[in-house]
């Protein structure tokens, strides 16, 4: 069985930076967990900003700024340097989804997807989406209790919709 792992934009900044929250602390060792325990191929995304992020539509939406690069916000724990060094693939991001990492998902199949990653409504949500129309034989699952969010009634909603597009929530 080939199995992708997915680790969705756990940087410093959405932890505890400038967007960060109590929740998104407390997942950092089930993630170390899931990437420890995996049997196969690791891919990590970073959303990635720069200074003029103020004047995007994102950051219109969100007037944070976050995950600038080559910043320490914008990289992730040192726990995971030696995740990041076996990666398969870094997608660099500055967009809710990778279509990079559509488009490898694309061109590798692989039976198995696993998410884990913040923020789980927004851009897990998103990724989750576009490796669901990039590899539709894919089974896709998400992890709970290594995914979070900073607004509850929304990662709700957002699960209830994962599930119904057959989506396993582990
Ligand atoms: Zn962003």
């Amino acid at each position: 069985m080939t199995k992708l792992l997915v680790v969705v934009d756990y940087q410093n900044d959405f932890i505890d930076g400038s967007l960060g929250f109590k929740k998104a602390i407390k997942i950092k060792n089930n993630i170390l967990t899931l990437l420890k325990a995996h049997q196969g191929d690791i891919i990590f995304t970073f959303d990635t900003h720069d200074r003029g992020y103020l004047n995007t539509q994102e950051g219109r939406n969100i007037p944070i700024y976050h995950c600038i690069k080559n910043t320490l916000g914008w990289k992730m724990p040192n726990e995971f340097d030696e995740y990041l060094n076996k990666a398969k693939k870094i997608f660099y991001k500055d967009t809710f989804g990778s279509l990079d990492l559509a488009n490898f998902l694309k061109e590798n199949y692989y039976e198995s997807i696993e998410f884990c990653g913040l923020v789980s409504h927004i851009c897990v949500f998103n990724n989750i989406i576009l490796a669901l129309n990039a590899s539709p034989n894919s089974k896709i699952t998400l992890h709970k209790n290594a995914s979070a969010s900073f607004n509850e009634q929304l990662e709700k909603s957002a699960y209830g919709i994962l599930q119904a597009y057959g989506i396993e929530l582990l």
